[in-house]
């Protein structure tokens, strides 16, 4: 067995962070050769909680678990991590307005950059799950003036799940033929899924679903509003699909899948003409050993292009109404 990684989960007490946690004990987020010892991290509220959940690993004898331990303390809890998931996140209360959950999540957004400055792992790798996630990654790492951007990286792994399967479901073939499906911008129902480059059993994806009126108003909104569908349906919010989307992104880096165009959300560095500075979804190759690279030079039409740019102007908004917080 391999020596123990340190993982860090924020929000550990909440529903994504319950199905995330025993999972990643199980082995499942860096492999089964693999050590782990598990730092979770709550609020103070979520100390009792949390206690329960430290209970229940205990109680599932995971062998792959050397260590597990529970703090309210961010220095604490980021010591000397290899991976964070920064899960926890402020919920949208009734009657709150987007630019509130905004400034609320900044704020704790901008307290866990500086920690994970301070405590991180030199080589760590951060995954941002909790929402608005695009903008709590650029205002984490705003506040990490020592690690890189790269290092932060905003979740749309589970958009680019659902668009998979719905493609699968469209063209009646099993999810694993459904590749290069690729999610730009924003983590928001502004997010464009873009069929243009993906491909079934090989082909061309257009080729296949010809219906472009299907792609434009069936896939795209369903894919932006597959969240709210889950709501109506099970009267919650979907928890396990997104732990389990966790869990893909943080593998795949870690171990890799070169083989795979991985939507993740990084740094703009101006490719697809995009303003820097914003955390924007783009497809990925994950090479292992926590490299990952961006996919470049793809043709974009004009279609794409517009849709491109409305994710882009979302996401440049909400980069201004946090700027405040932003030391840069
Ligand atoms: P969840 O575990 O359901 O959600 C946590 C965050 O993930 C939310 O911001 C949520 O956004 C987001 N999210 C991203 N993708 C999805 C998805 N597909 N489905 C649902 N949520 C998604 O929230 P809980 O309220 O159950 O748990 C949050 C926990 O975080 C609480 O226990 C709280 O105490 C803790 N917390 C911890 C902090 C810390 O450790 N410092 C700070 C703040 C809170 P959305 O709201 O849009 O659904």
């Amino acid at each position: 067995l391999l020596p123990p990684l340190k993982v860090a989960v924020t929000g550990a007490a909440g529903q994504i962070g319950y199905a995330l946690v025993m999972r990643i004990a199980s082995g499942e987020l860096l492999g089964k050769d693999q050590l782990i010892e598990l730092n979770l991290i709550e609020t103070e509220a979520g100390m009792s909680p949390l206690s329960g959940v430290m209970m229940e690993l205990e109680d599932g004898a995971f062998p792959l678990l050397s260590k597990v331990s529970a703090t309210s303390n961010l220095n604490e809890g980021f010591g000397d991590i290899d991976y964070a998931l920064l899960v926890g996140a402020s919920p949208r209360g009734p009657g709150m307005e987007r630019k509130d959950l905004m400034a609320a999540n900044a704020k704790i957004f901008a307290e866990q950059g500086k920690a994970l400055n301070e405590s991180a792992g030199i080589n760590s790798k951060i995954l941002v799950v909790g929402n608005p996630a695009n903008t709590n990654a650029l205002v984490a790492s705003e506040n990490a003036p020592d690690m890189w951007p790269e290092q932060f990286i905003a979740m749309t792994r589970l958009d680019q799940s659902r668009a998979k399967g719905l493609v699968a479901e469209k063209a009646n073939v099993p999810v694993k033929d459904v590749d290069r499906v690729i999610i730009w911008g924003n983590h928001s129902a502004t997010q464009y899924p873009d069929l243009s480059h993906a491909r079934i059993g090989g082909k061309w994806a257009k080729s296949i679903i010809t219906d472009d009126k299907w792609i434009r108003n069936d896939f795209i909104p369903r894919v932006q509003k597959r969240g709210a569908e889950v709501i109506d349906a099970r009267g919650a919010s979907s928890a396990a699909s997104a732990a389990s989307a966790a869990i893909d992104t943080i593998r795949d880096i870690h171990l890799g899948s070169p083989e795979q165009w991985l939507s993740n959300a990084i740094p703009s560095d101006g490719s697809y003409g995009i303003a820097d500075g914003i955390w924007y979804s783009v497809p990925t190759v994950c090479e292992g050993d926590s490299h990952y690279r961006r996919v470049k030079n793809l043709p974009i039409d004009e279609y794409s292009a517009k849709m491109m740019n409305a994710t882009e102007k979302e996401l440049i908004e909400e980069r201004d109404s946090v700027r405040h917080l932003l030391p840069g």
